[in-house]
C-alpha cells in the first residue's frame, strides 16, 4: 500500500469520527423508519432520534428545536436563506448587503438574485479580513432587506464580529444571516447574544457525515419569513420538504455534540500546532501570513509565499501533505483567489499561497513532518527559480543589440 500524505485540508472536509459513525449505523439498518410515519415504532424511534439533533444543535446555538430546519449542507442552507427572503419581503425591499470574502454558495445566490433585479452591494474586507463596520454602516439604505456575513473564512480562517452586525442589523430592521459552515462546534455561536436571524450550519467540516446541514430561522423577535425553495411534502413546516435523512441526522447531532465537549481542549491543541506549524515555516524570507493573525479558526494557517510559482509550489508539497491553494471550492479554476485578492494581495501572491487546515486527527509528529518538507520544497523552488532567471540575464547579455 502507497503512504498517503498528511491530510491538512480540514476546511475542505473532515474524516466521520469513529464514534459519529457508530451512532449513525443502527439507523441505516434496524431503525430505518421514515420519521413522518406516525403511525408505528419505526416511524417513533426516527423521529425521536431527529429530536434529538434538533435539540443538541439547538443548545449548539441557543436557539429553540423548532427553529432548525435540516438541509442537505450548507451550500442549501444558504441558497434557502438567501433567495427565501428575497422572494418573501421583495415588497419591502430588493437590496442586499455581502461581503467580497463570502464563499460562492453566498456569492452566487446573490449574483443569481442580481439578474432578477435585486441590488446587491458587496462590502470590501480590510487587510487582515475583517469587515469595517463604518463601510457597513454606510452601506445599509431603507430598501435593505437582508445582510449576509460569514462567521469564519473558509479559507484564511477569519472570524467576523457577529455580535456588533446584528447589532446594527436589529437596529436597522434588517434581517442578518450567516454563514456558520466552518463555525459550529470550534468557536461558541449565540443568535441570542449576536442577533442573528439566520444560520447555515454543515455537518462534514466538523467531523461529521457530508450531505446534511440545516438552517436556523429565527421564530420571535423577529419572526423571519422564508420563501420554499423546495416543495413537496411539507417537511420542515413547510420551508424545507423531502423526507428526512435520519442517519445523516443522527451523526450531524453526534459530532456536534462531540466538538462542543471537547471545543476548549480541542482549541488549545489546535492554536500550538498551527503555531508551531507557523514558527517553522516563518524563518523562511518572504512568507506572509493572510488574514487576521489572532481573531481566526485555531486550526488555519493560510500563508502566501515570495519567489515561487503557485503550481510548482503545489506539486512540490503535495506528495507530502493533502492541502489546497486558495478555496478547494474552486480548485477546478487556476485564477487567483478571490478572498486573498479581496484583501490587496497582488496576484502573483495570492495564487502562490497555500492553506493548512489542521484538525482532530493531526498530530505534532505531522506538523514537523510537513513544515520540515515545506521549507526544503520553498528552498528548491527559489534556487531553480534564481538560476532560471540569471539563465536569461546571462542569455540576453549575449543578445546582440540591436
Ligand atoms: C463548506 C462550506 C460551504 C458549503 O457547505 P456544504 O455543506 O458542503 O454545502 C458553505 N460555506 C462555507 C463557509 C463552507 O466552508
Amino acid at each position: 500500500m502507497s503512504i498517503r500524505p498528511i491530510y491538512l485540508d480540514c476546511h475542505a472536509t473532515t474524516a466521520v469520527d469513529e464514534r459519529v459513525l457508530a451512532a449513525m449505523l443502527p439507523y441505516f439498518t434496524e431503525k430505518f423508519g421514515n420519521p413522518s410515519s406516525i403511525g408505528h415504532v419505526y416511524g417513533w424511534e426516527a423521529e425521536a432520534a431527529v429530536k434529538q439533533t434538533r435539540e443538541i444543535l439547538a443548545a449548539a446555538i441557543n436557539a429553540t428545536p423548532e427553529e432548525i430546519v435540516f438541509t442537505s449542507g450548507a451550500t442549501e442552507a444558504n441558497n434557502l436563506a438567501i433567495k427565501g427572503v428575497a422572494e418573501a419581503y421583495f415588497k419591502k425591499g430588493q437590496h442586499i448587503i455581502t461581503v467580497a470574502t463570502e464563499h460562492n454558495a453566498v456569492i452566487d445566490p446573490c449574483n443569481y438574485l442580481k439578474t432578477l433585479g435585486f441590488e446587491i452591494t458587496i462590502l470590501p474586507a480590510k487587510k487582515d479580513g475583517v469587515i469595517d463596520l463604518n463601510e457597513l454602516n454606510k452601506a445599509f439604505r431603507p430598501e435593505t432587506i437582508l445582510i449576509s456575513v460569514m462567521a469564519a473564512n473558509n479559507e484564511i480562517g477569519v472570524l467576523q464580529p457577529l455580535a456588533e452586525i446584528g447589532e446594527l442589523c436589529h437596529a436597522y430592521n434588517i434581517i442578518f444571516h450567516t454563514d456558520a459552515a466552518q463555525a459550529i462546534g470550534k468557536i461558541p455561536l449565540d443568535v441570542q447574544a449576536m442577533k442573528i436571524d439566520l444560520m447555515s450550519l454543515t455537518a462534514h467540516k466538523v467531523y461529521g457525515p457530508k450531505g446534511i446541514g440545516a438552517l436556523y430561522v429565527r421564530r420571535r423577535n423577529p419572526r423571519v419569513q422564508l420563501a420554499p425553495q423546495q416543495h413537496g411534502g411539507g417537511h420542515e413546516r413547510g420551508m424545507r420538504s423531502g423526507t428526512l435523512y435520519t442517519p445523516q441526522i443522527v451523526g450531524f447531532g453526534k459530532a456536534v455534540e462531540i466538538a462542543l465537549a471537547e471545543q476548549a481542549t480541542e482549541n488549545q491543541r489546535l492554536t500550538q500546532l498551527r503555531q508551531s506549524l507557523w514558527s517553522q515555516l516563518s524563518q523562511l524570507e518572504g512568507i506572509h501570513l493572510n488574514g487576521h493573525p489572532q481573531q481566526r479558526l485555531a486550526g488555519n494557517l493560510n500563508i502566501s509565499v515570495e519567489g515561487v510559482d503557485g503550481a510548482a509550489l503545489l506539486l512540490g508539497l503535495q506528495p507530502v501533505m493533502a492541502i489546497s491553494s486558495g478555496s478547494a471550492c474552486s480548485s477546478a479554476s487556476t485564477a487567483p483567489s478571490h478572498v486573498l485578492t479581496a484583501l490587496g494581495n497582488s496576484q502573483q501572491l495570492a495564487y502562490a499561497s497555500v492553506r493548512f487546515g489542521i484538525g482532530r486527527f493531526n498530530t505534532q509528529e505531522e506538523i514537523d513532518i510537513v513544515a520540515k518538507h515545506a521549507i526544503a520544497t520553498i528552498q528548491s523552488l527559489r534556487k531553480t527559480s534564481f538560476m532560471d532567471s540569471r539563465a536569461r540575464k546571462y542569455q540576453s547579455d549575449l543578445a546582440p543589440a540591436d
